[in-house]
């Protein structure tokens, strides 16, 4: 097959030859004739050789997302993306029991080559995004698939065209569903819960914290739907409380608390804004403390802000932690680099004046992958420190 071309200025191939799945208007000499958004086009060189396929998105900025590299042009129909999704299935099974874990990421977007598309499942439902107009176009492909080789029964699908937290149920119905992680179980409404419906990119964190919580006091912060607590409480944890400034969310944390070991006289789920809560707490009264923030900035221009948010929440939890206590801090900004965060809470760790021990670097669970060569998909950081 031949599609339309998108020729790249000269010199400015590097990134796509390195497999760099983001081409940028200004990297552009020509555009394709005839196309419009969502076009499937092979992105050249400027002497014409092709380097690979990709959507088009003529309005953007980001102006072509690639999905293949390479001269070969083959045909792109459903068993295209069929074959793609089937490649993404069969890595989940070498790298996580889906027996124990029926709530996963089946696609993360550049990671699994497929740039603009989410596919998380729990257990017979999927909550899928198609961000641009292009991925838009593989919705068939995708419930098919689904349907075939998952037993998906009911399908939440948000698009680009749409704000983020809305969408549709395209097959099947709303109601909120249990899956299990780790064989822990979770409640997830995935219409009205945030991001996909749950967090499933902390799953290997959460076995870590839950390993290193016997007889500790936790305090749980931006808890949302507890799963944190879960674990801890799991791993034996003297008691837990979960704090988040929703209500909704603190309600979440006792019901999958409640699910998990019935009542549970050592869980507190508090309404309360963090910092504040940070701030006013007395000191020694925890010795594992979690830090799991929304992402304080979704923008290069606010990093300085969001940095300072980091700081300060850092450094309260560092001072008032008990000798010995073990600090599980995150950051999910993309642009606050792994590097950067660490800084951060360096400078935290230097006005606390306590001394502080890296235990252990986190990152996201390994069905949500990062392309060697598309860093932008490394954006979960986390420290376990120990500090004294
Ligand atoms: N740790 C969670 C994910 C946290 S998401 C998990 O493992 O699933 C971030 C959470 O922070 C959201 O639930 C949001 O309601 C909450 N939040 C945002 N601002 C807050 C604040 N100022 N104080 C407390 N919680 C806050």
């Amino acid at each position: 097959m031949d599609y339309p071309r998108l020729v790249l200025k000269s010199g400015r191939d590097r990134s796509a030859r390195n497999r760099h799945p983001w081409i940028y208007s200004g990297a552009v000499k020509e555009r394709p004739a005839k196309v419009g958004d969502g076009a499937i086009v092979a992105v050249c060189d400027n002497e014409g050789e092709v380097l690979g396929l990709g959507h088009y998105a003529p309005q953007s900025t980001l102006i072509c997302r690639m999905f293949s590299f390479g001269k070969e042009q083959p045909a792109i129909e459903a068993a295209y993306w069929e074959g793609k999704l089937g490649k993404a299935l069969a890595y989940r099974r070498e790298i996580l029991d889906l027996n124990a874990n029926t709530g996963f990421r089946l696609v993360h977007a550049e990671g699994d080559s497929l740039p603009g598309v989410i596919i998380d499942l729990y257990a017979d439902a999927a909550s899928v995004q198609l961000r641009t107009v292009g991925t838009a176009h593989l919705t068939a492909a995708i419930q098919g698939f689904l349907q075939k080789e998952l037993g998906v029964q009911h399908l939440y699908l948000r698009t680009e065209t749409k704000e983020e937290g809305e969408g549709k149920w395209i097959i099947g119905q709303e109601q909120e569903r249990t899956f299990q992680e780790n064989g822990l179980s979770f409640y997830v409404d995935i219409a009205t819960g945030q991001k996909t419906g749950f967090f499933l990119d902390q799953r290997d964190n959460r076995a870590l914290l839950g390993s290193m919580s016997k007889g500790r006091r936790v305090l749980n912060a931006f808890s949302y739907s507890g799963a944190f607590s879960v674990y801890a409480i799991a791993g034996g944890a003297a008691s837990v409380d979960s704090v988040d400034i929703s209500a909704a969310a603190a309600d979440l944390a006792t019901r999958n608390i409640e699910l998990n070991f019935g009542e549970q006289p050592n869980h507190h789920a508090i309404k309360a804004d963090a910092f504040k809560f940070l701030q006013e707490m007395p000191a020694d009264a925890y010795d594992l403390i979690i830090l799991d923030p929304p992402a304080f900035t979704k923008h290069i221009s606010t990093v300085q802000k969001a940095a300072r948010g980091y700081k300060e929440i850092n450094l309260k939890a560092m001072q008032k932690i008990a000798s010995g206590g073990l600090l599980f801090t995150y950051s999910c900004s993309q642009h606050i680099s792994a590097d950067l965060f660490r800084k951060i809470v360096f400078g935290a760790a230097a006005d606390a004046g306590r001394e502080v021990r890296i235990v252990h670097q986190m990152s996201q669970a390994a069905d949500h992958p990062i392309s060697i060569y598309h860093p932008e998909g490394e954006y979960l950081k986390g420290l376990c420190l120990h500090v004294s």
